[in-house]
Protein backbone atom coordinates (compact mmCIF):
# COMPACT_ATOMS: atom_id res chain seq x y z
CA UNK A 1 0.00 0.00 0.00
CA UNK A 2 1.03 3.30 -0.71
CA UNK A 3 2.28 5.37 1.75
CA UNK A 4 0.34 9.22 2.54
CA UNK A 5 2.92 11.25 1.15
CA UNK A 6 1.49 14.73 2.66
CA UNK A 7 2.31 12.59 6.27
CA UNK A 8 5.42 11.68 5.65
CA UNK A 9 6.32 15.38 4.42
CA UNK A 10 4.75 16.89 7.18
CA UNK A 11 6.28 14.87 9.55
CA UNK A 12 9.62 14.38 8.09
CA UNK A 13 12.54 12.67 10.29
CA UNK A 14 13.06 14.69 14.19
CA UNK A 15 16.94 16.07 13.81
CA UNK A 16 17.90 13.82 16.88
CA UNK A 17 17.31 10.49 14.88
CA UNK A 18 19.36 11.59 12.12
CA UNK A 19 21.99 13.16 13.99
CA UNK A 20 22.08 10.32 17.04
CA UNK A 21 22.82 7.73 13.98
CA UNK A 22 25.13 9.86 12.83
CA UNK A 23 27.25 9.95 15.61
CA UNK A 24 26.52 6.54 16.68
CA UNK A 25 27.97 5.42 12.62
CA UNK A 26 31.34 7.53 13.39
CA UNK A 27 31.41 6.70 17.05
CA UNK A 28 31.18 10.30 18.19
CA UNK A 29 30.79 11.96 21.15
CA UNK A 30 26.82 12.96 21.07
CA UNK A 31 26.35 15.92 22.14
CA UNK A 32 23.28 16.54 20.21
CA UNK A 33 20.11 14.70 21.66
CA UNK A 34 19.46 16.01 25.12
CA UNK A 35 19.91 13.25 27.91
CA UNK A 36 22.36 12.96 30.72
CA UNK A 37 24.78 9.97 30.78
CA UNK A 38 24.40 9.40 34.43
CA UNK A 39 21.08 8.09 35.65
CA UNK A 40 19.05 9.91 38.50
CA UNK A 41 18.55 8.61 41.90
CA UNK A 42 19.08 5.15 43.00
CA UNK A 43 16.50 5.73 45.32
CA UNK A 44 13.94 6.33 42.58
CA UNK A 45 15.34 3.21 40.58
CA UNK A 46 15.05 1.02 43.37
CA UNK A 47 11.06 1.57 43.88
CA UNK A 48 10.32 0.97 40.47
CA UNK A 49 12.52 -1.80 40.15
CA UNK A 50 10.67 -3.17 43.30
CA UNK A 51 7.32 -2.41 42.08
CA UNK A 52 8.16 -4.40 38.59
CA UNK A 53 8.93 -7.29 40.83
CA UNK A 54 6.08 -7.37 43.13
CA UNK A 55 3.25 -6.31 40.79
CA UNK A 56 0.52 -5.56 39.69
CA UNK A 57 2.28 -4.55 35.96
CA UNK A 58 -1.68 -4.73 34.52
CA UNK A 59 -3.23 -1.35 32.90
CA UNK A 60 -3.34 1.51 36.05
CA UNK A 61 -5.96 3.88 35.85
CA UNK A 62 -6.30 5.98 32.79
CA UNK A 63 -5.19 9.23 34.44
CA UNK A 64 -2.67 7.88 36.21
CA UNK A 65 -1.89 6.17 39.63
CA UNK A 66 -3.36 8.27 42.28
CA UNK A 67 -0.08 7.29 44.27
CA UNK A 68 1.55 10.40 41.36
CA UNK A 69 -1.44 12.31 40.88
CA UNK A 70 -1.29 13.21 44.77
CA UNK A 71 2.48 13.85 44.48
CA UNK A 72 2.18 15.78 41.99
CA UNK A 73 -0.56 18.11 43.54
CA UNK A 74 2.17 18.17 46.69
CA UNK A 75 4.76 19.30 44.50
CA UNK A 76 3.08 21.98 42.30
CA UNK A 77 1.73 23.23 45.79
CA UNK A 78 5.00 23.29 47.58
CA UNK A 79 7.31 24.51 44.82
CA UNK A 80 4.68 27.26 43.19
CA UNK A 81 1.62 27.43 45.45
CA UNK A 82 -0.29 26.18 42.58
CA UNK A 83 -3.40 23.81 43.58
CA UNK A 84 -4.49 21.24 41.65
CA UNK A 85 -7.13 19.11 42.37
CA UNK A 86 -5.01 15.49 41.99
CA UNK A 87 -8.31 13.68 40.64
CA UNK A 88 -9.33 15.78 38.31
CA UNK A 89 -6.72 18.26 37.40
CA UNK A 90 -4.50 16.06 36.56
CA UNK A 91 -3.17 13.64 33.95
CA UNK A 92 0.29 10.97 33.80
CA UNK A 93 1.14 10.51 30.16
CA UNK A 94 3.73 9.07 28.67
CA UNK A 95 6.12 11.62 28.64
CA UNK A 96 5.75 15.30 27.74
CA UNK A 97 5.90 14.35 23.89
CA UNK A 98 2.61 12.73 24.47
CA UNK A 99 1.13 15.62 26.79
CA UNK A 100 2.10 17.92 24.08
CA UNK A 101 -0.22 15.56 21.60
CA UNK A 102 -2.86 15.13 23.99
CA UNK A 103 -3.09 18.92 24.05
CA UNK A 104 -3.45 19.77 21.08
CA UNK A 105 -5.40 17.22 19.71
CA UNK A 106 -7.87 18.11 22.55
CA UNK A 107 -8.01 21.50 21.37
CA UNK A 108 -7.33 22.34 18.02
CA UNK A 109 -10.17 22.28 15.34
CA UNK A 110 -9.60 22.68 11.80
CA UNK A 111 -8.36 25.59 10.92
CA UNK A 112 -7.19 27.16 14.12
CA UNK A 113 -4.29 28.92 15.18
CA UNK A 114 -1.35 28.22 17.54
CA UNK A 115 1.06 30.77 18.38
CA UNK A 116 4.52 29.05 18.57
CA UNK A 117 7.64 30.50 19.66
CA UNK A 118 10.70 29.68 17.48
CA UNK A 119 13.66 28.38 18.27
CA UNK A 120 11.22 25.46 19.26
CA UNK A 121 10.92 21.72 20.19
CA UNK A 122 10.88 19.87 17.09
CA UNK A 123 7.64 18.24 17.86
CA UNK A 124 5.40 21.53 18.08
CA UNK A 125 4.81 21.91 14.51
CA UNK A 126 3.95 18.90 12.76
CA UNK A 127 1.72 17.77 16.13
CA UNK A 128 0.05 20.79 15.49
CA UNK A 129 -0.27 19.97 12.23
CA UNK A 130 -1.29 16.98 12.20
CA UNK A 131 -4.50 18.27 14.83
CA UNK A 132 -5.73 20.61 12.23
CA UNK A 133 -3.85 23.46 13.74
CA UNK A 134 -2.41 26.62 11.76
CA UNK A 135 0.80 27.67 13.57
CA UNK A 136 1.86 31.08 13.97
CA UNK A 137 5.04 32.04 14.42
CA UNK A 138 7.30 34.56 16.16
CA UNK A 139 10.82 34.13 16.36
CA UNK A 140 12.94 35.12 19.03
CA UNK A 141 16.50 36.85 18.06
CA UNK A 142 19.81 35.26 20.04
CA UNK A 143 21.03 39.20 18.20
CA UNK A 144 18.71 40.16 20.79
CA UNK A 145 19.44 37.95 23.66
CA UNK A 146 15.95 36.16 23.04
CA UNK A 147 14.07 38.64 24.03
CA UNK A 148 10.49 37.99 23.52
CA UNK A 149 9.41 40.62 20.23
CA UNK A 150 6.28 41.86 21.74
CA UNK A 151 4.66 43.73 18.52
CA UNK A 152 5.15 40.37 16.44
CA UNK A 153 3.67 38.52 19.15
CA UNK A 154 0.83 40.78 19.11
CA UNK A 155 0.61 40.57 15.32
CA UNK A 156 0.16 36.53 15.63
CA UNK A 157 -2.96 36.67 17.78
CA UNK A 158 -5.96 37.03 16.17
CA UNK A 159 -9.21 35.95 16.12
CA UNK A 160 -8.39 32.16 14.93
CA UNK A 161 -6.06 31.89 17.96
CA UNK A 162 -6.59 28.54 20.19
CA UNK A 163 -3.46 28.50 21.49
CA UNK A 164 -0.08 29.32 22.75
CA UNK A 165 3.14 27.47 23.10
CA UNK A 166 5.15 28.47 25.72
CA UNK A 167 8.50 26.56 26.63
CA UNK A 168 10.11 28.02 29.85
CA UNK A 169 13.16 27.16 30.62
CA UNK A 170 12.97 26.99 26.56
CA UNK A 171 14.84 24.50 24.05
CA UNK A 172 16.99 24.80 22.60
CA UNK A 173 17.45 28.91 23.53
CA UNK A 174 18.21 28.10 26.96
CA UNK A 175 15.99 31.00 28.34
CA UNK A 176 14.24 31.76 31.30
CA UNK A 177 10.87 33.77 30.64
CA UNK A 178 11.37 36.93 32.35
CA UNK A 179 8.22 37.82 34.61
CA UNK A 180 7.31 40.89 32.99
CA UNK A 181 7.18 38.13 29.41
CA UNK A 182 5.27 36.11 31.37
CA UNK A 183 2.95 39.45 31.88
CA UNK A 184 2.95 40.17 28.14
CA UNK A 185 1.95 36.34 27.28
CA UNK A 186 -0.82 36.64 29.94
CA UNK A 187 -2.25 39.76 28.91
CA UNK A 188 -2.68 38.47 24.94
CA UNK A 189 -3.81 34.99 25.80
CA UNK A 190 -6.83 36.35 28.20
CA UNK A 191 -7.46 39.16 25.67
CA UNK A 192 -8.00 36.89 23.17
CA UNK A 193 -9.32 33.84 25.11
CA UNK A 194 -6.30 31.48 24.35
CA UNK A 195 -4.98 28.79 26.09
CA UNK A 196 -1.34 28.57 27.02
CA UNK A 197 0.21 25.38 26.24
CA UNK A 198 2.99 25.54 29.21
CA UNK A 199 6.06 23.24 28.34
CA UNK A 200 7.61 23.19 31.69
CA UNK A 201 9.74 19.55 31.33
CA UNK A 202 13.09 22.18 32.39
CA UNK A 203 11.60 23.94 35.42
CA UNK A 204 14.10 22.66 37.55
CA UNK A 205 16.63 23.34 35.61
CA UNK A 206 17.01 27.07 36.29
CA UNK A 207 21.04 28.69 36.73
CA UNK A 208 22.49 32.08 37.85
CA UNK A 209 19.74 32.30 40.92
CA UNK A 210 17.26 33.10 38.00
CA UNK A 211 13.64 30.90 39.12
CA UNK A 212 11.23 29.19 37.58
CA UNK A 213 7.75 30.69 37.24
CA UNK A 214 4.85 28.60 36.02
CA UNK A 215 2.45 30.96 33.88
CA UNK A 216 -0.54 29.17 35.59
CA UNK A 217 0.46 31.48 39.14
CA UNK A 218 -0.16 34.65 37.35
CA UNK A 219 -3.45 36.34 37.33
CA UNK A 220 -5.97 35.02 35.33
CA UNK A 221 -4.10 31.93 33.87
CA UNK A 222 -4.34 29.07 35.90
CA UNK A 223 -7.71 28.56 34.62
CA UNK A 224 -6.17 28.73 30.76
CA UNK A 225 -2.81 26.91 31.12
CA UNK A 226 -2.10 23.27 30.91
CA UNK A 227 1.17 22.70 32.52
CA UNK A 228 3.39 20.15 31.51
CA UNK A 229 6.37 18.54 32.94
CA UNK A 230 8.43 15.17 32.63
CA UNK A 231 10.31 13.28 35.28
CA UNK A 232 12.64 12.16 32.53
CA UNK A 233 14.50 15.96 33.20
CA UNK A 234 13.67 16.29 37.22
CA UNK A 235 15.19 12.62 37.86
CA UNK A 236 17.85 12.50 34.71
CA UNK A 237 15.78 9.36 33.76
CA UNK A 238 14.77 10.61 29.98
CA UNK A 239 14.00 6.70 29.09
CA UNK A 240 10.98 6.47 31.38
CA UNK A 241 8.96 8.70 29.45
CA UNK A 242 6.69 9.51 32.55
CA UNK A 243 5.14 12.98 32.11
CA UNK A 244 2.00 14.94 32.84
CA UNK A 245 -0.70 17.79 32.33
CA UNK A 246 -1.90 20.04 35.08
CA UNK A 247 -4.61 22.08 34.39
CA UNK A 248 -8.05 23.35 35.09
CA UNK A 249 -10.96 20.51 35.42
CA UNK A 250 -12.57 21.87 32.18
CA UNK A 251 -9.86 21.46 29.78
CA UNK A 252 -8.75 18.60 31.43
CA UNK A 253 -11.61 16.65 30.74
CA UNK A 254 -10.85 16.99 27.11
CA UNK A 255 -7.30 16.22 27.12
CA UNK A 256 -8.42 13.05 29.01
CA UNK A 257 -10.22 12.06 25.93
CA UNK A 258 -7.03 12.26 24.07
CA UNK A 259 -4.80 10.66 26.19
CA UNK A 260 -7.29 7.44 26.39
CA UNK A 261 -6.98 7.01 22.99
CA UNK A 262 -3.69 7.56 22.16
CA UNK A 263 -1.53 5.74 25.26
CA UNK A 264 -4.02 5.19 27.32
CA UNK A 265 -1.87 5.07 30.33
CA UNK A 266 1.84 4.87 31.55
CA UNK A 267 4.03 1.62 33.40
CA UNK A 268 2.51 1.19 36.67
CA UNK A 269 6.06 0.84 38.33
CA UNK A 270 7.45 3.65 37.02
CA UNK A 271 4.66 5.94 37.91
CA UNK A 272 4.94 4.68 41.43
CA UNK A 273 9.12 5.12 41.30
CA UNK A 274 8.47 8.91 40.10
CA UNK A 275 5.27 9.74 42.79
CA UNK A 276 8.03 8.63 45.59
CA UNK A 277 10.87 10.79 44.15
CA UNK A 278 8.85 13.46 43.91
CA UNK A 279 7.69 13.07 47.70
CA UNK A 280 10.84 11.92 48.71
CA UNK A 281 13.86 13.62 46.80
CA UNK A 282 13.08 17.71 47.65
CA UNK A 283 16.83 17.69 48.25
CA UNK A 284 18.29 15.98 44.69
CA UNK A 285 15.59 18.48 43.17
CA UNK A 286 17.39 20.91 44.75
CA UNK A 287 20.86 20.22 43.71
CA UNK A 288 19.88 19.19 40.13
CA UNK A 289 20.71 22.50 38.44
CA UNK A 290 23.66 23.30 40.79
CA UNK A 291 25.37 20.43 38.82
CA UNK A 292 24.40 21.03 35.85
CA UNK A 293 24.73 24.63 35.96
CA UNK A 294 28.71 23.70 36.51
CA UNK A 295 28.26 21.25 33.55
CA UNK A 296 27.07 24.22 31.54
CA UNK A 297 30.23 26.34 32.77
CA UNK A 298 32.59 23.73 31.80
CA UNK A 299 31.24 22.88 28.38
CA UNK A 300 31.03 26.86 27.65
CA UNK A 301 34.59 27.43 28.88
CA UNK A 302 35.58 24.53 26.64
CA UNK A 303 33.44 25.80 23.44
CA UNK A 304 35.05 29.13 23.99
CA UNK A 305 38.48 28.21 24.21
CA UNK A 306 38.03 26.73 20.71
CA UNK A 307 36.95 29.86 19.29
CA UNK A 308 33.38 29.88 19.12
CA UNK A 309 30.84 32.68 20.11
CA UNK A 310 29.00 31.00 23.33
CA UNK A 311 25.22 31.97 24.08
CA UNK A 312 24.96 32.66 27.51
CA UNK A 313 22.60 29.34 28.80
CA UNK A 314 20.19 30.21 31.87
CA UNK A 315 19.02 26.56 31.63
CA UNK A 316 17.51 23.63 30.14
CA UNK A 317 20.57 21.03 29.30
CA UNK A 318 21.61 23.02 26.53
CA UNK A 319 24.04 25.78 25.30
CA UNK A 320 24.52 27.59 22.01
CA UNK A 321 27.26 28.36 19.97
CA UNK A 322 28.08 30.38 17.19
CA UNK A 323 29.96 29.08 14.57
CA UNK A 324 30.74 32.75 12.73
CA UNK A 325 34.06 33.17 14.15
CA UNK A 326 35.37 30.14 13.35
CA UNK A 327 35.80 30.78 9.79
CA UNK A 328 33.97 27.72 8.81
CA UNK A 329 32.13 28.19 5.06
CA UNK A 330 28.97 26.16 5.39
CA UNK A 331 25.82 25.95 7.17
CA UNK A 332 25.24 24.81 10.53
CA UNK A 333 23.79 21.53 9.29
CA UNK A 334 27.52 21.32 7.51
CA UNK A 335 28.94 21.95 10.35
CA UNK A 336 27.54 19.01 12.76
CA UNK A 337 28.54 17.00 10.09
CA UNK A 338 31.95 17.78 9.70
CA UNK A 339 32.71 17.54 13.88
CA UNK A 340 30.84 14.10 13.24
CA UNK A 341 32.94 12.99 10.71
CA UNK A 342 36.17 15.08 11.30
CA UNK A 343 36.62 15.53 15.43
CA UNK A 344 33.98 13.00 16.48
CA UNK A 345 31.67 15.09 18.50
CA UNK A 346 28.08 15.78 17.26
CA UNK A 347 25.91 18.65 18.30
CA UNK A 348 21.98 19.73 16.74
CA UNK A 349 22.11 22.34 14.16
CA UNK A 350 19.62 25.30 15.40
CA UNK A 351 18.17 25.44 11.98
CA UNK A 352 16.08 22.37 12.79
CA UNK A 353 14.34 24.47 15.39
CA UNK A 354 13.07 27.13 13.59
CA UNK A 355 10.43 26.59 10.94
CA UNK A 356 9.90 30.25 9.75
CA UNK A 357 13.16 31.94 9.86
CA UNK A 358 16.46 31.19 8.46
CA UNK A 359 18.99 30.78 11.37
CA UNK A 360 21.80 28.84 10.13
CA UNK A 361 24.76 30.04 12.33
CA UNK A 362 24.17 28.50 16.02
CA UNK A 363 24.86 25.06 16.88
CA UNK A 364 23.46 23.67 19.90
CA UNK A 365 25.45 21.10 22.36
CA UNK A 366 24.26 19.05 25.79
CA UNK A 367 26.65 19.44 28.09
CA UNK A 368 24.79 17.05 30.77
CA UNK A 369 27.43 14.24 30.33
CA UNK A 370 30.53 13.62 32.82
CA UNK A 371 32.86 16.15 33.22
CA UNK A 372 35.75 13.42 31.26
CA UNK A 373 33.59 13.51 28.26
CA UNK A 374 32.70 17.06 28.33
CA UNK A 375 37.06 17.80 28.23
CA UNK A 376 37.41 15.44 25.59
CA UNK A 377 34.53 16.64 23.46
CA UNK A 378 36.32 20.17 23.85
CA UNK A 379 39.79 19.11 22.86
CA UNK A 380 38.37 17.38 19.79
CA UNK A 381 36.32 20.32 18.74
CA UNK A 382 39.29 22.52 19.54
CA UNK A 383 41.72 20.81 17.63
CA UNK A 384 39.34 20.66 15.00
CA UNK A 385 38.60 24.39 14.48
CA UNK A 386 42.23 24.95 14.68
CA UNK A 387 42.10 23.69 11.13
CA UNK A 388 40.01 26.34 10.05
CA UNK A 389 40.95 29.77 9.06
CA UNK A 390 39.23 32.34 10.89
N1 LIG B 1 9.53 19.43 25.65
C1 LIG B 1 10.80 19.84 25.55
C2 LIG B 1 11.08 21.29 25.47
C3 LIG B 1 11.81 18.91 25.48
O1 LIG B 1 13.09 19.31 25.36
C4 LIG B 1 11.50 17.53 25.54
C5 LIG B 1 12.54 16.48 25.38
N2 LIG B 1 13.47 16.50 26.28
C6 LIG B 1 10.17 17.16 25.69
C7 LIG B 1 9.20 18.14 25.72
C8 LIG B 1 9.77 15.73 25.76
O2 LIG B 1 9.88 15.18 27.01
P1 LIG B 1 9.61 13.64 27.26
O3 LIG B 1 10.91 12.93 27.05
O4 LIG B 1 9.12 13.55 28.66
O5 LIG B 1 8.59 13.18 26.27
N1 LIG C 1 14.19 16.66 24.10
C1 LIG C 1 15.42 16.10 23.67
C2 LIG C 1 16.25 17.17 22.98
O1 LIG C 1 15.82 18.28 22.77
C3 LIG C 1 15.29 14.97 22.71
C4 LIG C 1 14.02 14.25 22.64
C5 LIG C 1 13.95 13.37 21.43
O2 LIG C 1 14.91 12.72 21.07
N2 LIG C 1 12.84 13.39 20.79
O3 LIG C 1 17.35 16.87 22.66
Amino acid sequence: MKPANHVMASLGTTVFEVMSRLAAEHGAINLGQGFPDQDGPASVRRVGAEALMAGPNQYPPMAGLAELRQALARHAQRFYGLAYDWQSEIVVTSGATEALACCFMALLEEGDEAVLLEPLYDSYPPMVARAGGRARYVALDAEDGWALPLGRLEAAFGPRTKLIVLNTPMNPAAKVFRRDELEAIARLAIAHDAVCVCDEVYEHLVFDGLEHHPIASLPGMRERTLRIGSAGKIFSLTGWKVGWIEGPAELMASVARTHQFITFTTPPALQLAVGRGLDGEDDHVRALAGTMQAKRDRLSQGLARAGFGVLPARGTYFVAADIRPLGFTGSDEDFCRATTLQAGVTGVPMSAFFRDSKVDHLVRFCFTKKDSTLDEASRRLATFTATLAP
